[in-house]
């Protein structure tokens, strides 16, 4: 009856395909579940096997950097040496052939097959996929039957499946990248913090390599700075157990252990097992690996970070890729260490400076007082110069012309006076002089009269709100006041001692007037007083004779 067989064929085939499409689809719902890589693939595995009624199904991933494969996930009815994490070198027995090459490989009679490999008893026949993703192998299904040819209808299914289950693995990688990324971007955050926050450069490497340490989970790291003129490394900080203990501040010679090769080279060294290395220091007997990266500050290198551990996976490959990534970093970290204490000490001598410049000014200011003073006053007598009479007496002029008052003026000059020098010597000339200044201040009795030297021998005596009467009083009491000193003058015309001829002026000034009007006056009457025969007072309404008292 082969119709009846054709239809009874093709509705078995319509069946299984059915069967394959709903295991398809339910994969697909797995594959795109939350869970982990591995339970998802268990999940995958299970139901696979149960599809293909068979006893084994695995799956195996593929470091191709190692050339192994590993198992990931394995459903199996037999006992079995495989196990998940168990793995092989590519190449290896069917699957490991698959791996290689990425061909599907069916064997539907693995004693025939001479690549095989047996890790479960009574197999005999065995299909392995590649998992394949843009053309790269990520891994191998592999269903193995104690059947003889049991695989034979489902090859094209477990190619399909192969396919999906590859994008789970290439999702997962770039996962597993994109979370090693971003833990290295919090660890370049952190680093540069904790370079920030340190006090100087010293801290800074002490904070880099405890922080590095911590979190790598390493024996020991260690910082040494390149001096580039005299090309020896120096001894930086360090942090756990190592051959650096002592070292500190010291300097490690070029030629010594992995650090001095890598220094030598400019190169990163990486030793994964210490023992097997000639140039290895023994510093930590705990320590099985060292890697040593050089720290390059726009591609100059500046110094060494030195990382040793006890368990290798410490410096597995993305821990180096990383602690890489993160030597740049320390780079940095030193150079801004650098340049915060280069601005510390440049802000510590601004400081120093701006103090000695504030107490510069203080001492300027001073001498500047003094400097007014003395411009002010007469050197030889110690009373006001002209400059300062000149300023007061316009002051007094322009509120006597304010408040219409009368203001007045004497103007002394000493009797023969060039013979008084020629006579006793220009020393006792000056002392001459001093005495009648001292005489001429102390004969006035209010506060708001004022006495100058207005030239050579001599003075001005200026005195707000006086009539002329009340200034020719003043006029006697300080002529009085000189003679009073009863210094000698053999050679005087006027007396046998040293006196004055003083010309007085008062008025209340007008407001056209200025205050030379008032000296003028004053002046002409001590020309008059002179004329007339020294040792007198005269003013514009007054003339008089003083008479030796
Ligand atoms: P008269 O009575 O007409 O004023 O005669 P005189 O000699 O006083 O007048 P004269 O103007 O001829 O001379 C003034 C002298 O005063 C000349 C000068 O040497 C002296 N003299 C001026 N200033 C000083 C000074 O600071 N110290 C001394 N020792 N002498 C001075
Ligand atoms: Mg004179
Ligand atoms: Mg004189």
């Amino acid at each position: 009856m082969p119709q009846l067989d054709d239809g009874r064929a093709a509705c078995e085939g319509r069946e299984r395909e059915a069967r394959q499409l709903a295991l398809i689809h339910r994969i697909a719902r797995i594959s795109a579940e939350n869970h982990p890589l591995r339970a998802r693939l268990q999940q995958i595995v299970r139901l696979l096997k149960e599809h293909l009624q068979c006893e084994f199904v695995g799956c195996v991933s593929i470091d191709l950097r190692e050339g192994r494969f590993r198992c990931e996930a394995l459903a199996t009815d037999i006992p079995t040496v495989i196990h998940v994490g168990y793995g092989r070198e590519l190449g290896s027995g069917v699957v490991g052939e698959v791996a290689a090459t990425g061909q599907t490989l069916y064997v539907p009679d693995v004693s025939q097959h001479p690549n095989y490999v047996e890790t479960m008893s009574g197999a005999h026949s065995e299909l392995c996929v590649a998992m394949r993703h843009n053309g790269e192998v990520m891994g191998v299904l592999d269903a193995e039957a104690t059947r003889k040819d049991a695989f034979s209808a489902e090859i094209d299914l477990l190619e399909t499946l192969a396919e999906q289950l590859a994008g789970m693995f290439a999702a997962e990688r770039l996962n597993a990248e994109q979370r090693q990324r971003l833990e290295l971007l919090v660890m370049l955050n952190e680093l540069s913090r904790v370079a920030i926050e340190a006090e100087g450069l010293d801290q800074a490497l002490l904070s880099i390599v405890n922080f590095l340490r911590d979190r790598f989970v390493l024996e020991s790291v260690g910082i040494m700075l390149a001096d580039l003129h005299s090309r020896r490394l120096r001894f930086k900080a360090h942090a756990g157990v190592s051959v650096f203990h002592g070292r500190s501040g010291g300097d490690w010679p070029e030629t010594l252990g992995v650090i001095g090769r890598a220094f030598r080279c400019g190169q990163a060294q990486y030793v994964a097992d210490v023992t097997a290395d000639p140039d290895y220091v023994l510093g930590n007997p705990a320590v099985t690996t060292e890697y040593v990266l050089p720290i390059r500050l726009r591609g100059e290198l500046i110094g060494l970070l030195n990382f040793e551990a006890s368990d290798p996976q410490a410096l597995d490959e993305a821990n180096r890729q990383m602690l890489a990534a993160l030597a740049d970093q320390v780079a940095g970290a030193i150079h801004l260490a650098a340049t915060n204490a280069r601005l510390r000490e440049i802000n510590r001598l601004v400081e120093e400076k701006s103090f000695a410049l504030s107490q510069a000014n203080l001492r300027l200011r001073e001498a500047n007082q003094q400097l007014e003073k003395l411009s002010n006053c007469d050197g030889l007598t110690g009373i006001a110069n002209r400059r300062c009479f000149d300023e007061v007496l316009a002051t007094e002029w322009s509120r006597a012309q304010r408040h219409g008052d009368s203001i007045a003026l004497l103007l002394l000059d000493i009797d023969d006076f060039k013979s008084y020098n020629d006579g006793y010597g220009h020393l006792a000339g000056d002392d001459a002089l001093r005495q009648v200044a001292r005489a001429l201040s102390g004969s006035l009795v209010r506060a708001e009269d004022s006495v100058a030297r207005y030239g050579g021998e001599e003075f001005g005596v200026l005195l707000p709100q006086t009539s002329l009467a009340e200034a020719l009083n003043v006029a006697a009491h300080v002529a009085h006041a000189v003679a009073q000193l009863a210094l000698p003058h053999a050679f005087s015309r006027a007396a046998p001692y040293l006196t004055v001829s003083i010309g007085v002026a008062a008025l209340v000034p007008h407001a056209e007037q200025d205050a030379l009007t008032l000296v003028t006056r004053a002046d002409g009457a001590l020309y008059r007083a002179k004329m007339q025969g020294r040792n007198r007072i005269e003013s514009a309404a007054t003339s008089f004779a003083l008479t030796a008292t």
